[in-house]
């Protein structure tokens, strides 16, 4: 998923839930009004950064700073969003912080990110290292998606499984888990975070035609499927969403257009250090 121009056209649903969880829960950060320094991990294009985000931050804060692992994305959001006060640059949040980056941020906020990373901790360890004292956290990623059953079905047929083999490589640490809330207040509170809140949320997006679920999907697949391949791929996807029951037919079914039904969970952190 490096394709921030495609990422950038069809991530409506990232930016509605961002917005949400903003409305929510911006005003419960503790803000300095007046210097704050933001770093908004896995910033992707660059977009929920700057035309989200920005709007709940107080007037007067010092600096954004959006990190993402992806360098094309970095590229994409320096070249379109990046000012006197904001800028992007390439960091793997699961992976050694930079010395120059500890105890840099009052705040770190994370929208659609932390579901992609294995080692839980090392990512939220980092959170922490970044934050200065006193420092908090809001943070927003995905707990339960049935997206995540349609790729191990796939991953199943022998047509795909050689494509599919580290499926689970890209669903979410909480997809399977009974008390994803638990789990992670138990890990950020061995890491030394305080006041720790755990929210899950149940949400659910419909796109309104299979067409708009293809480019949603297109837009965050992980899986590297040959070119010549991908609309088969697509179709035995959207063949699954017909099997789980997801497409609904609307317009009492006499124009053949269909709604597609995604319900799914969010987890929504925040923490102090
Ligand atoms: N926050 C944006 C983008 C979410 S897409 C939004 O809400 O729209 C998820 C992003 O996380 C991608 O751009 C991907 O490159 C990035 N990402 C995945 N693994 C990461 C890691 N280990 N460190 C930093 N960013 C990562």
């Amino acid at each position: 998923m490096n394709d921030a121009e495609l990422y950038q056209s069809s991530n409506a649903l990232q930016k509605r839930d961002a917005c949400q969880c903003l409305e929510e829960f911006a005003a419960t950060i503790k803000w300095k009004n007046s210097g704050d320094r933001i770093i908004d991990i896995g910033c992707g294009d660059g977009s929920v950064t700057t035309n989200i985000l920005k709007k709940y931050l107080p007037h007067n804060y010092k600096e954004i700073v959006g990190c993402d692992i992806s360098e094309e994305m970095v590229r994409f959001a320096n070249e379109k969003h990046s000012n006197f006060d904001t800028k992007f640059i390439v960091l793997d949040i699961e992976g050694k912080l930079p010395e120059a980056l500890r105890r840099s941020f009052d705040h770190a906020v994370s929208f659609y990110t932390l579901h992609w990373i294995k080692h839980q901790e090392s990512a939220f360890s980092n959170i922490y290292d970044l934050l200065s004292e006193g420092g908090d956290c809001l943070l927003m990623f995905i707990g339960h998606m049935p997206v995540y059953d349609v790729y191990r079905l796939l991953a199943r047929t022998k047509r795909w499984r050689y494509w599919l083999k580290d499926v689970d490589r890209y669903v979410s640490p909480y997809h399977d888990s009974q008390e994803p809330e638990k789990e992670i207040k138990r890990m950020m509170e061995k890491i030394g975070f305080t006041n720790v809140d755990v929210k899950s949320k149940h949400s659910s997006y419909v796109y309104d035609s299979i067409e708009a679920v293809k480019k949603a999907v297109k837009a965050v697949n992980p899986f590297k499927i040959p070119k010549e391949m991908y609309h088969i791929f697509m179709e035995d996807y959207v063949n699954i969403l017909r099997d789980m029951r997801f497409i609904e037919p609307v317009n009492n079914n006499t124009d053949g257009s269909v709604h597609v039904r995604f319900s799914y969970s969010l987890l929504v952190v925040s923490a102090k250090k």
